[in-house]
């Protein structure tokens, strides 16, 4: 990292605090050479495997997760920012963790511990996804498709 004012490479870190809620680290920095100060968001990069159900391990994807809510979330209560938001909660908690490795399984409980106390429709299908509950998954959408307005503590 170079100062911005005058490309001096040493710089010293005055002050650093995380802020989670948007996946980076923000650090003031003052320039040895130069004594100017400014400001650097770094981003955390979570140094997760996801070790799955057939075995195989893959680097953990926000993208990924993402999706997987935002699949389980249409048509809810659940804005994208929400959605947004559970995603950046979740990750800081794996952060907090320390861990190098979380299973699917363990993943899939952490989302799903959050989105229960969120809707119940986005709960079910997501639970439909990560433990496979075809047969439950598609009841749910066939109540739905009865009378869309219910929720599911309405409908069964
Ligand atoms: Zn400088």
């Amino acid at each position: 990292m170079k100062c911005p004012y005058c490309n001096h490479t040493e710089l010293k870190v005055t002050d650093s605090r995380n802020a989670v809620e948007m996946n980076a680290i923000r650090r003031r920095r003052e320039c040895l050479n130069c004594q100017r100060r400014f400001t650097t968001f770094e981003t955390v990069e979570l140094m997760v495997q996801v070790h799955k159900r057939d075995g195989r391990y893959e680097d953990f994807q926000q993208q990924k997760l993402t999706n997987g809510l935002e699949a389980a979330c249409r048509h809810t209560r659940i804005s994208r920012n929400q959605v947004h938001a559970l995603v950046a909660k979740i990750m800081a908690e794996l952060m907090e963790l320390g861990v190098k490795e979380i299973t699917t399984h363990d993943l899939g409980e952490m989302v799903m511990k959050h989105l229960q106390m969120l809707d119940s429709i986005a709960y079910i299908r997501y639970a439909c996804v990560y433990k496979r509950f075809t047969d439950i998954c598609e009841l749910v959408e066939a109540i739905r498709s009865i009378n869309p307005k219910d929720g599911i503590q309405t409908a069964i």
